[in-house]
């Protein structure tokens, strides 16, 4: 085993790397780009070198500084981890050149499968199975129009360089195939470099199920079992587990030989993924067809380690130095069920677009069987330099059924704050019940996107009373609090009535809060709910309203508090705070501003009965926020103004009067 290993890559996949490291007394050296400074990974790491600024370009992928860096710390080997150099055969052959071990497969290997076209070809002569289509050479418009043809629309076009769901075109007619192809050509040389593509059948309806491989240098190949990667975006896998649900033993033996010939075609050596599709259009068939193999450790391997009970980083380290692997491939255990899910910063809502920010608050939940992987910690950055994902969130089941409903109850007690994440897409995502019976396809995501994106009945009245119970909770708790809860008790006879100006979410929200005994009303966009409960210990935040027990966490940040619960965050901020005693300018009659500003709330409508204190219009002026209430009980006559209107100083905002008076 060697002494010490250098990790090329940073985030998640160098901190699990340098765990394995310590188990195995290896020492370990990270290296770092200005943008990763302090970055839990250094800290973890023996030693931490900065290797230049953050674009990955001017560091991670800085090959030629990286050896050096191994060289002058005296590493033994390094380990890419994934993305970056991982797949690098120029890189590999420079860590040979210098005496470095590489940890991985052969340049070769690297290489033989580093392109698409290629790998189909090599694939069709070792008798594996590939999805129908043209890999060839020839790249003339009216030879790639007669293929997809002779295919049979619709057809996939993929850059051969390809990676990272980039550089595909799924077309569905002739007519449109020319324009989709000068499209999928313009990004594959944007992104690879490599303009060439291939095309094939495009399957409507299939499941992408991988195999890890795991080879030594004195030909022993195993695979170890399959994961399904089904649910995916933009061709990106989001939730990953193993076994492959409802797979027969008889599929899973000829997909894991198959992939054990892809490999052995390769002379693969080390850790490496065949992915392979198939299609489930009618029931799953016995038709599967490789895809590509990744030459590398996947972001997902962990599922694979907690029904193997292998550690995948550690074999890889012991193969790299020349161990033969301890197992063959009957004695291989597969006990339980692992599901993976990968926690982003993004916005489902927003097609996924990507999102930054520094992480506030980070809590992970407790449980014997969940596995969290992560590279951040709480005041971390997720940064615009480095891919978006936040931690992976890996349980493990005694069936699919335990694991599903493990996963679903830690993603509901995550706690992360500061930056947009699709934690509650994923929650929802494994909640739904074709998730649950298995009935898993690439096209999952999209076919339940308006199920997953949906919230429960009820579900934004209870985020609204927990942000404000536990907004009032926490002033009462704090200096500033008390005239909360003195003037509570000083009205004995009459309600007290406030407003509270919020923004939840960056969206504005006005609560008119009645304190009656010990009751809480509060009302806004119409909505009237009843608090009979609220209490804030530290930061868990219980509340009751009508009969329901509702809880949450609630973490102050200076200006703003965060409320966590069912696996979301809710910013909170002040507006404004006014107290009832405050302002008293809406007389009986008309009644005017007393300012020249802007409306920012009306919260009474005609025909409204309003008692004495009671707010009636909200108003921007002097850059002062103004509540404006009832001087008397009376009724809305008429209202002259909305949300947003500009109002000039004496102009008319509304009509109270007196319903009484009017009798006479
Ligand atoms: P997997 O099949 O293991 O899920 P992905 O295709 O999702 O692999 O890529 C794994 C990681 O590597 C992702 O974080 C992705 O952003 C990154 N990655 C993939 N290709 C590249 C590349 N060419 N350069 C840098 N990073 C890459
Ligand atoms: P990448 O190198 O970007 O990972 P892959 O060839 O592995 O590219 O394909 C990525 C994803 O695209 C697959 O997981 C699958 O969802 C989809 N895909 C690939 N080939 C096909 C196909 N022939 N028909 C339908 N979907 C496909
Ligand atoms: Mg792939």
């Amino acid at each position: 085993m060697f002494d010490s290993v250098l990790i090329a890559n940073r985030g998640e996949i160098a901190c699990r790397v340098i765990r394995t490291c310590r188990r195995l007394g290896v020492r370990t050296i990270s290296v770092f780009s200005e943008a990763d400074r302090g970055a839990l990974f250094t800290r973890l790491a023996d030693v931490a070198v900065s290797i230049g600024p953050s674009p990955a370009s001017d560091s991670y992928l800085r090959g030629d500084r990286i050896v050096a860096v191994a060289q002058q710390t005296g590493a033994q080997a390094i380990h890419p981890g994934y993305g970056f150099l991982a797949e690098n055969a120029g890189f590999a052959r420079a860590c040979a050149a210098a005496g470095v071990r590489f940890i991985g497969p052969s340049p070769d290997a690297m290489e033989a499968m580093g392109l698409k076209d290629a790998a189909k070809a090599l694939m069709e002569r070792v008798g594996v199975p590939v999805v129908p289509g043209y890999h060839g050479a020839d790249q003339d418009d009216g030879r790639l129009l007669h293929e997809a043809a002779c295919i049979g629309f619709p057809v996939l076009i993929k850059a051969v360089a390809g990676g990272g769901g980039k550089g595909m075109r799924r077309v569905d007619a002739h007519s449109d195939f020319l324009g989709a192809l000068a499209a999928a050509r313009r990004e594959a040389q944007g992104s690879f470099g490599d303009s060439r593509v291939l095309v094939e059948k495009y399957l409507e309806k299939p499941r992408h199920i991988e195999l890890q491989i795991l080879a030594d240098a004195h030909g022993n190949t195993l695979h170890l079992h399959e994961r399904d990667c089904s649910l995916q975006r933009r061709h990106q896998k989001v939730v990953e587990e193993a076994p492959a649900p409802s797979v027969p033993p008889a599929l899973r033996k000829a997909m894991g030989d198959a992939a054990v010939q892809a490999a052995r075609a390769v002379q693969y050596e080390g850790a490496g993924t065949v992915e392979m599709i198939v299609d489930v259009a009618a029931g799953l068939s016995e038709r599967f067809y490789f895809m590509e193999m990744n030459t590398r450790l996947q972001v997902e391997h962990p599922v694979t380690e907690l029904i193997t009970g292998l550690d995948l980083v550690e074999w890889q380290l012991r193969i790299a130095a020349g161990e033969h692997l301890p197992l063959t491939q009957e004695q291989l255990p597969l006990r339980g069920h692992a599901i993976e899910v990968r926690v982003c910063a993004e916005e489902p809502a927003a097609d996924f677009a990507p999102r930054t920010g520094s992480l506030r608050h980070v809590a992970w939940p407790q449980h014997p069987h969940l596995r969290v992987e992560t590279g951040v910690t709480t005041g971390d950055d997720v940064s615009v330099f480095y891919d978006s994902m936040i931690a992976k969130l890996v349980v493990w089941g005694e069936d699919r059924a335990q694991a599903i409903r493990v996963l679903s109850q830690c993603l509901a007690q995550v706690e992360l704050a500061g930056v947009q994440t699709n934690l509650s897409f994923l929650k929802a995502a494994i909640d739904q019940p074709a998730f649950r019976t298995g009935d898993v396809h690439t096209g999952f995501l999209a076919q339940h996107r308006e199920a997953i994106l949906a919230r429960p009945a009820g579900w934004f009245s209870d985020t609204v009373a927990l942000a404000v119970m536990g907004l009032l909770r926490q002033r009462e708790q704090g200096g500033n609090a008390s005239p909360w809860s003195d003037r509570r008790s000083f009205r004995v006879n009459a309600p007290a009535t406030d407003v509270l100006l919020l923004s939840l979410q960056g969206r504005a929200l006005d609560v008119v809060v009645r304190f009656d005994g010990a009751r809480t009303e509060l009302r806004f966009e119409g909505q009237v709910v009843s608090v009979e409960q609220a209490v804030l210990t530290g930061q868990q935040l219980t509340v009751i309203s009508g009969e329901r027990l509702l809880q949450a966490s609630y973490v102050v940040d200076g200006e703003r508090a965060f409320l966590l619960r069912e696996a979301e965050s809710h910013e909170l901020r002040v507006r404004a705070l006014f107290l009832a005693a405050a302002e008293d300018a809406g007389a009986l009659g008309v009644v005017r501003s007393p300012l020249p500003g802007r409306i920012l709330s009306v919260f009474v409508a005609t025909g409204q009965r309003v008692q004495k204190g009671e707010p009636l219009v909200s108003l921007e002026a002097m850059k002062m926020e103004h509540t404006l209430r009832a001087s008397a009980d009376g009724v809305v006559q008429s209202v002259s103004v909305k949300a947003q209107e500009q109002v000039v100083e004496g102009g008319t905002l509304l009509v109270l009067h007196d319903p009484d008076a009017e009798k006479e």
